[in-house]
Order: C-alpha cells, then sequence, then structure tokens
C-alpha cells in the first residue's frame, strides 16, 4: 500500500482562499449566493471559504448543509434529503420555509472529492426539491476522474488523475485533526 502527500495545509489553504476569490469574481460579488456543503467535509469546506470570503469582502455568507446520504441514485432511499441552515444568514431566510435557502439563489455547492457525479447529482436533486435556485455552481477540493455523468466542477482545489483502485484520503482538522490531502493503493 503505498501513500503519497497530494495537498499539506498550505496547500489546502492557499486552494480555498483562491476559490473563495474566484467565487467572488464570478460571481460579481456574494449577492444572492449561498454556500451548501454535501455532509461532513463538504461542510467544513463551505464554512472555511464562507470565512474568507467575510475576510476579503464583509459579505454575509449564507451557509447550509445538504445530507444526501442516502438519496444516491444507487442506494435504497430511506429518508427524504434535507437542506439545514448553518449560518444565522440562511436561518433568517429559512424563516420557517426551507426551500428559501435556495430558491432564486446561486447555490454554490461543496464537496471534499468529485469522483462518479453521482453524489452531486442527488444532492442537486435534494435542492431542486426545496425550491428553483437561480443557478448552481459545484466547488470540490480534489476532482479524481472518471465521471459517469455529464457534471463538472466550476471550482476546482486539485486535479488529480487517478486509477479506480486508487482512493483520495481527505483529512480536515475539524473531524481529522489535522490538514492533508493523501493518495493511497496500487
Ligand atoms: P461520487 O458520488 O462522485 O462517485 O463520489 C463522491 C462522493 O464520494 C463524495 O461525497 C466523496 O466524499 C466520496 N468519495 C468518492 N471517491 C472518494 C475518494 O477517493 N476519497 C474520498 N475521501 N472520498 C471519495
Ligand atoms: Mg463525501
Amino acid at each position: 500500500q503505498t501513500e503519497l502527500v497530494l495537498m499539506d495545509d498550505t496547500a489546502i489553504r492557499r486552494a480555498l482562499t483562491r476559490i473563495a476569490h474566484e467565487i467572488l469574481e464570478r460571481n460579481k460579488g456574494f449577492e444572492d449566493c449561498v454556500l451548501i456543503g454535501i455532509r461532513t467535509r463538504g461542510i467544513h469546506l463551505a464554512r472555511r471559504v464562507a470565512e474568507k470570503i467575510v475576510e476579503i469582502e464583509g459579505a454575509n455568507v449564507p451557509i447550509g448543509e445538504v445530507d444526501v446520504t442516502r438519496y444516491r441514485d444507487d442506494r435504497t432511499i430511506s429518508a427524504p434529503p434535507h437542506v439545514t441552515a448553518l449560518s444565522e444568514e440562511a436561518a433568517a431566510l429559512e424563516a420557517g420555509r426551507q426551500s428559501l435557502v435556495v430558491h432564486k439563489k446561486k447555490v454554490i455547492l461543496f464537496d471534499d472529492v468529485l469522483y462518479t457525479g453521482r453524489t452531486v447529482r442527488a444532492a442537486m436533486d435534494a435542492l431542486m426539491d426545496l425550491g428553483r435556485p437561480q443557478s448552481i455552481q459545484l466547488a470540490v477540493l480534489v476532482d479524481r476522474g472518471h465521471r459517469e455523468l455529464p457534471i463538472r466542477p466550476d471550482y476546482v482545489g486539485k486535479n488529480v488523475p487517478t486509477s479506480r483502485m486508487e482512493s483520495i484520503e481527505v483529512h480536515l482538522t475539524e473531524s481529522d485533526g489535522a490538514d492533508q490531502v493523501l493518495i493511497t493503493g496500487q
């Protein structure tokens, strides 16, 4: 079993700072934008980019999370998808009507690793069940290739061509005690 460090804490910090700037540039600021993290590590990434946007722009940054664990098309659906407001701004928008978190908003989805694209597809389904976003953009820390759906990221920390035998390990301080991206496998 081989193991190689692809990104250290500095590389991750720089990539997320760049992505924050790219988001602001593409959207000409942060008006009508909302950051939505997918499951655990996507949420950590969304929170970090939100902090940077606050630093750079002083803008209010609504953040939410989407849990699509049981919403993927290759698994049994046993729970409805949900979007949860994580910031006060998002909670205020929500005001008892969940769809307001995404309705007419430019939604920027975050995940740690993009692979086949099925998770992102499920997340988009979940979001669109709740309202009609103005647009959906995708930010990932690592794009490892092997897409099975016509999905591409708008913001990428690092492109890593992988074989299917390999796997990417994403460690983030919030859940793993340190910031590091590794590739493991053959
Ligand atoms: P997909 O649905 O695109 O096939 O896979 C993406 C989802 O599975 C993401 O939520 C991601 O966290 C996880 N995933 C897929 N491949 C990898 C990988 O190599 N490493 C890690 N850490 N997560 C992966
Ligand atoms: Mg994941």
